[in-house]
C-alpha cells in the first residue's frame, strides 16, 4: 500500500511539481498516471522510488514514511520495486542478457541464478533470442522491451514505469501493455505514467494529474484481466 498524505514538492523558483497531493494506491492495482507534460508524473514515480523527497507532506510504504528513510535504508525498498524511468537506458558495452542480469547480480544472486532468472525474463517480454545481442543492435521498441525484463527479474512487488511506451509504434505498445498487464494479474502493483489513449483503455484506475494537483481519480469498470 502505497500512501501519499498531503505531499508538495516545491523547487527553488517556486515551481510547484506536485502541490498537496493526497492519494494511495492499494497492492495488486494497475494503475494509470495520466496528464499533459510537466503535470507532475515524473516526480510522482520518483517519490515513490524515494529518488525525489517531498517539500512536504509525507510517502508511505506499507506503513513506513520512505521521505524518512537514511541513504542506507533505500536499497531495501529498491529491491522491492522494479524502475522503468527516464534517462535508464541499457549499458552499451554488455550484450542484453548481462543487462538484465546485472539488478541480481548487484544485489548478491549467483551468476548461474542470475542468469535462469534474466532468460525466464527476456522469455516473457519475447526478447530471449536477442539474449547476446548488443543493446545497439536493437530497436526502440525492443530495447524498451529489454529495460523492462530487467525491471522484473528481481521479482518486484511494486513496478513504476515513466512512459513505457515513449518512442514505441502500436504493436511495441500492445506489447508492453499485455506485460505489464500480466505482471499485475501475478499481483505486481503496476504504476504507469503515460498520456497514451491505448493505457488509458486498460486501465482499472486513473490518476489524472495537471500542475502538479490531482484534479480527477478514477476507477474503471473495465476489467483489467481481459487481455
Ligand atoms: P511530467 O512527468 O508530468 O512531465 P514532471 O514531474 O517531470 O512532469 O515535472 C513537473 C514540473 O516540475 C514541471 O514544471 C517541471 O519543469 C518541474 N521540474 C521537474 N524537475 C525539476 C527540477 N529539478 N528543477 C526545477 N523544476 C523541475
Ligand atoms: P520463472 O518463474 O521460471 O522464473 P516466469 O516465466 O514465471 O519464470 O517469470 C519470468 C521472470 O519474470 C522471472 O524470472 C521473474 O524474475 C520475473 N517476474 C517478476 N515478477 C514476477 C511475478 N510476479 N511472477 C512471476 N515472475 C515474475
Amino acid at each position: 500500500m502505497i500512501e501519499f498524505q498531503h505531499v508538495s514538492k516545491a523547487y527553488a523558483n517556486d515551481v510547484y511539481a506536485l502541490r498537496d497531493v493526497s492519494l494511495s494506491i492499494g497492492d495488486g492495482e494497475l494503475v494509470f498516471l495520466a496528464g499533459p507534460s510537466g503535470a507532475g508524473k515524473s516526480t510522482l514515480l520518483r517519490m515513490i522510488a524515494g529518488l525525489e523527497k517531498p517539500s512536504s507532506g509525507t510517502v508511505m510504504m506499507n506503513g513506513q514514511n520512505i521521505s524518512k528513510l537514511k541513504a542506507g535504508s533505500l536499497p531495501y525498498l529498491r529491491r522491492k520495486l522494479g524502475l522503468i524511468l527516464q534517462g535508464q537506458g541499457l549499458l552499451l558495452d554488455r550484450s542484453v542478457l548481462a543487462n538484465v542480469m546485472l539488478p541480481m547480480i548487484v544485489v548478491g544472486e549467483s551468476v548461474s541464478e542470475a542468469e535462469t532468472r534474466a532468460r525466464a525474463a527476456l522469455d516473457r517480454l519475447n526478447m530471449l533470442d536477442k539474449a547476446n545481442a548488443s543493446p545497439l543492435a536493437l530497436s526502440g521498441g525492443e530495447q524498451q522491451r529489454v529495460a523492462i525484463a530487467r525491471a522484473i527479474v528481481n521479482r518486484p512487488q511494486i513496478i513504476l514505469a515513466d512512459e513505457p511506451s515513449a518512442y514505441l509504434d502500436r504493436d511495441n505498445t500492445i506489447i508492453v501493455i499485455n506485460a505489464l498487464k500480466a505482471f499485475q494479474r501475478s499481483g505486481v502493483t503496476c504504476i504507469i505514467s503515460s498520456h497514451d489513449e491505448q493505457f488509458l483503455d486498460q486501465a482499472n484506475r486513473v490518476i489524472y494529474l495537471s500542475k502538479g494537483e490531482v484534479k480527477d481519480s478514477w476507477t474503471s469498470s473495465v476489467s483489467s484481466t481481459n487481455s
